[in-house]
């Protein structure tokens, strides 16, 4: 007997979007209602997360193309709801990978600091002031709400390097 049908216990709820899904390309629309169903999806979207494992991810990975993005970069799980970046400033250089574009990464540069706003589960107002890392991780997950990919934060050469190997990695050559 083959065990190719088994399912694997502790498989994640979701299965993450890859490059090439038209959802990961699409604006995402505005969350209306924070209720049941969004709470269940939050709790299945961090679920798949530490799955992979990931720092971040957002509601069009998962085939959702809503602007919600659910994050832990070590301090505990959160969700933001329809967030928004009011402020940013510096540059900061970090070598980033994404989730639906696996086992790749490239150094990008983008603002160190922001000031993001959005809501939380409970529809209560959030601030939050992030630096390096978490700001990093903000901006990732906010971009791809409005169908952005790391690599469209590359330019020249790199861009077109990195555009060729993700088309033959994910779209077979095309
Ligand atoms: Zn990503």
């Amino acid at each position: 007997m083959r065990g190719r049908s088994i399912e694997v216990e502790g498989e994640a709820p979701f299965d993450i979007r890859k490059f090439g899904d038209p959802v990961l390309r699409t604006r995402a629309g505005e969350v209306d209602d924070i209720d049941g169903t969004l709470v269940r999806v939050v709790d299945d979207m961090l679920e798949t997360m530490y799955a992979e494992p990931g720092l971040g991810l957002a509601a069009p990975q998962v085939g959702i193309s809503k602007r919600l993005f659910v994050y832990d970069i070590g301090e505990g799980p959160h969700a933001i709801v329809n967030p928004e970046i009011v402020e940013s400033d510096g540059e900061w250089a970090f070598e980033e990978g994404c989730l639906s574009v696996p086992g790749l990464s490239w150094e990008i540069i983008r603002p160190k600091e922001i000031h993001l706003i959005g809501y939380d589960l409970d529809g209560n107002e959030v601030s939050i002031e992030a630096d390096e890392l978490l700001s990093r991780c903000f901006q990732h997950e906010l971009d791809h709400l409005d169908g952005k990919l790391l690599i469209d934060h590359l330019e020249g050469e790199i861009r077109k390097e990195a555009m060729r190997t993700v088309r033959e990695i994910f779209l077979g050559g095309l």
